[in-house]
């Protein structure tokens, strides 16, 4: 008899998608673990993963099913934290590569959780808004046996909001039989969210994009940003680099491209998308007519903040940013990243950039327990604190083992993640 492979299928072959990414990353940092590499592997197998049926009924009467998951990276150093994705192209191995990348962001930012992720491979715009209730609700109901307060803490991601996040604590708490906030964060602030949390993920690559833009001896005033996403990260990063004196030199979503080299009226594009759902048709600009234009427009700062593996080795090479700011997850490949290093790119990686939003998500898991609320002020001035504490550390490990801030970033969150694996010992 054959020896049967003990891999689960889906973690080999590792491929060319999110997960095979995530694995480079691990491999690169592997070298630099010491004794602890030991128990690398653990970093390479999600602790667990469930994959639910979500149907519903649709408004015409017709059954509609949606495959959604929940995927548990890590639990060494807390309960699982991360977002829920609604996207037509969500995949198991993209939730398994997201849910890893939370657990070595929220390791490399210190804040108590492991690394967890969830979605459903759906297009939300074809749902109307009852439909897309329905779906939320069966989801979360479906995940019910895995989620808590205490185990496993979902909130928003692409394409999910706060009134998402009020469905998913309504139906688990009608599930419990009593209020239960500290379920999700990202909530409404009249049902237990936290001020600044909206905005936390933008606030942070704004605030580690100026740590950046210092040691570069760039000044934010005048410094040209172009931003791709214009969602709730590229929108708010966008906004605070404009209020700093950045010019928005382009802006590219999932629709268009526009350009304009003496700086975008960022208010102005925000009113236009909230109008008409895309930067499409902005008057205030030009449009580019091929997206791929967009890597090699003139910038001092770049913002990827829309899906994964955006920059790779087909346009790397036209990028002619000094700084880049990953407010999207994986969206660099590692092919791409030697060839930023080669050419001189500082590239602030989203374990470090876009860690904002998780930070201020622990900070409404944390009010919620108490029932006692921070101002905003008192959220914006921890927020900032954390994120410059995070990004000077990654820095000055880079500089003294003489790697990139990516590998820098991985052995910080690394080493947290894996002392704790060894000092819990494994059970049994
Ligand atoms: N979805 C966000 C992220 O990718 C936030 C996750 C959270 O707040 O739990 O970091």
């Amino acid at each position: 008899m054959p020896i049967q492979h003990e891999i689960p299928s889906y973690l080999t072959p590792h491929g060319t998608g999110p997960w095979g990414v995530y694995l480079e990353q691990i491999d690169r940092v592997t070298p630099h673990l010491g004794k602890l590499a030991r128990w690398v592997e653990t970093l390479k197998r999600p602790k667990r993963i469930l994959i639910v049926d979500v149907p519903i009924e649709r408004d015409n009467g017709t059954i509609a099913h949606f495959e959604g998951y929940r995927v548990q990276h890590n639990t060494s150093r807390g309960p699982g934290k991360g977002g829920v994705r609604f996207h037509q192209d969500v995949t198991l191995s993209e939730v398994m590569a997201l849910s890893a990348w939370m657990t070595v962001k929220n390791a490399a930012v210190n804040v108590p959780y492991g690394g967890a992720k969830g979605g459903i491979r759906v297009d939300p715009k074809t749902l109307s808004q009852g439909e897309l209730q329905r779906m939320t609700r069966r989801y979360t109901s479906e995940i019910n046996i895995i989620i808590g307060p205490h185990k496993d803490i979902p909130a928003p991601d692409v394409n999910t909001n706060e009134q998402i996040m009020a469905w998913m604590m309504d139906t688990y708490s009608m599930n419990q039989g009593s209020t239960a906030s500290g379920v999700v964060t990202g909530k409404p602030i009249s049902l237990g969210g936290s001020l600044g949390r909206q905005e936390a993920t933008g606030r942070g690559v704004f605030v580690v994009g100026c740590e950046a833009a210092a040691k570069r001896g760039m000044d934010i005033k005048g410094a040209r940003v172009a931003v791709q996403g214009f969602g709730n990260v590229g929108g708010i990063a966008a906004r605070l680099f404009a209020e700093a004196g950045a010019r928005i030199v382009a802006v590219q979503d999932h629709q268009t491209t526009i350009v304009n080299e003496n700086g975008l009226d960022v208010a102005a594009v925000q009113t236009h998308v909230s109008a008409h759902g895309s930067v499409a048709g902005f008057s205030g600009a030009e449009e580019l007519k091929d997206r791929a234009q967009f890597w090699g427009v003139d910038c001092d700062i770049l913002v990827p903040a829309a899906l994964e593996q955006q920059i790779t080795e087909a346009n790397a090479h036209q990028i002619r940013a000094t700084i880049i700011l990953e407010g999207a997850n994986g969206p660099t490949t590692p092919a791409a990243d030697d060839i930023l290093h080669d050419n001189g790119v500082l590239v602030v990686p989203d374990v470090i950039a876009n860690a904002g939003g998780v930070t201020v998500s622990y900070f409404e898991w944390v009010q919620d327990f108490s029932s006692f609320f921070w101002t905003e002020d008192e959220i914006n001035l921890r927020l900032t604190r954390i994120m410059r504490e995070a990004f000077a550390a990654v820095w000055q490990l880079a500089e003294d083992k003489k790697v990139s801030l990516r590998t820098a970033a991985f052995i910080v969150g690394c080493t947290r993640v894996l002392q704790a694996r060894e000092m819990r010992g494994l059970y049994p």
